[in-house]
């Protein structure tokens, strides 16, 4: 059956998008077609070769309404699409081809999504298949196999207003046997956290950010790392976890100076991965994410030959971008990537940059953004490409517990 859900076409029979809001109350797009919706989420952090994402500009929504997006849905892509039959790769290639630009900045990559997923959508319905099994159609995967989640405890970097530099504090439980029993060691170590959190600062430092995580005022720069720790023994699942973290190293970065802003410091490239090394060596930390910043190609390779065993993932320097991850490929600079759907604008590219990671052996990561909706499209996704980890937040705040929610449904179809 898997193999033949990928010839599916669907006749586009009803096609319309309208502003809705993301988790952090700006707009964002929702597309259905046939009856079937797609909502798109949104980075903060964005890096800077992603594809556009079109917002009106002016007074409306502070500059941040798509209305514009939304109109190029209800009328350039429905002129094209209505009435007509396509496979996903068809549908896409029509939207690509009517965007005509490099950044798809005429219709707008969030525009092109919203699309893009409520056609997945639309054919796994027609076929009444699950959407991670069309997926897996597509990718030649199994769709059968449960990620390893990322939760992002600690939040700081652009997600939230204290002085931490490094953007997101991660508990990976590598070792739980079930995503069920990896959800309950998050939570677990959650709560353990939030005593502690709780017992050091007082109620100020239960404040959440943007991705769910706690945003404590931590002046030293380790200090969510000692706090992830103690957490993990505290809950008794310190076997089962390993940390990770993201830099997101683009936002500390002085382009001019060619230095990064670290913690009240100036660190130089050199500095800064003798950091990660001194970091790799005191706390089981197992992934770092965009530890340079995002043309860094060669600081990447350098860290991941030097921090042997350990996961080295790009983000803004993938953008999930097929000729970029080609490019990182070629020059050895991770050996895993974050993939969001919304850096590059349709399903089809997507799983081609996907595809090009795996056959180069690196670990698919699939991501939520800092701005995400109740949409848990990632968690079908992640499924459905046999992806190894999936990015998800802390499971606190609803758009955050729709991907826990949804990945818990599909693990108990599985079974
Ligand atoms: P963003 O952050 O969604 O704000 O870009 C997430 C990340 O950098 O991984
Ligand atoms: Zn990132």
């Amino acid at each position: 059956m898997v193999k033949d859900l990928k010839k599916t076409r669907v006749r586009i029979k009803k096609i319309f998008s309208r502003e809705v809001l993301d988790s952090r109350g700006n707009p964002t797009v929702e597309v259905a077609i046939n009856g079937c919706h797609a909502v798109v989420p949104s980075g903060a952090s964005a890096g800077k070769h992603e594809a556009l994402e079109l917002r009106d500009g002016g007074k409306r929504f502070d500059g941040k309404g798509v209305l514009r997006a939304v109109s190029n849905v209800n009328t350039l892509i429905r002129r094209r699409v209505l009435g007509k039959s396509f496979s996903q790769d068809e549908f896409d290639a029509a939207l690509i081809k009517l965007d005509g630009t490099k950044n798809k900045k005429r219709l707008g990559a969030n525009a092109m999504l919203g699309a893009s997923i409520a056609f997945s959508r639309a054919a796994a319905a027609q076929s009444d298949a699950p959407l991670r099994l069309f997926y897996a159609s597509l990718f030649g995967s199994s769709g059968t196999r449960m990620p390893t989640p990322a939760a992002n405890l600690i939040n700081g970097g652009a997600h939230a207003g204290n002085a931490l530099s490094i953007q997101e504090f991660m508990v990976l439980p590598v070792r739980a046997k079930t995503f069920e029993d990896a959800t309950l060691a998050i939570c677990e170590t959650r709560l353990a956290l939030r005593k502690l959190l709780f017992n050091k600062y007082g109620g100020r430092a239960l404040n959440v950010g943007d991705e769910g995580g706690f945003a404590p005022p931590c002046s030293q720069q380790e200090e969510p790392l000692d706090l992830l720790v103690a957490a993990a023994e505290e809950s008794g699942w310190a076997k089962e976890i390993a940390l990770g973290i993201d830099a997101a190293a683009s936002q500390f970065y002085n382009e001019k100076k060619k230095s990064y802003a670290f913690g009240g410091e100036t660190l130089s490239r050199g500095e800064l991965a003798a950091y990660y090394a001194r970091l790799a060596a005191r706390y089981p930390l197992l992934y770092f994410e965009d530890p340079f910043e995002e043309e860094a190609f060669d600081d990447f390779a350098a860290l991941a030959g030097r921090l042997k065993g350990k996961m080295i993932a790009g983000d803004d320097l993938c953008v999930t971008n097929p000729s970029r991850v080609a490019l990182a490929v070629k020059r050895r600079a991770c050996n895993s990537v974050i993939i969001k759907a919304n850096q590059i604008g349709t399903i089809t590219e997507t799983l081609a940059a996907c595809k090009i990671a795996r056959e180069a052996g690196w670990k698919l990561v699939v991501s939520h953004r800092s701005g995400e909706t109740e949409d848990a499209f990632i968690a079908d996704f992640a499924v459905g490409i046999d992806a190894e980890f999936i990015k998800l937040g802390a499971p606190c705040r609803g758009e955050r517990t729709a991907k826990y929610n949804q990945l818990l449904r599909i693990e108990s179809h599985l079974k």
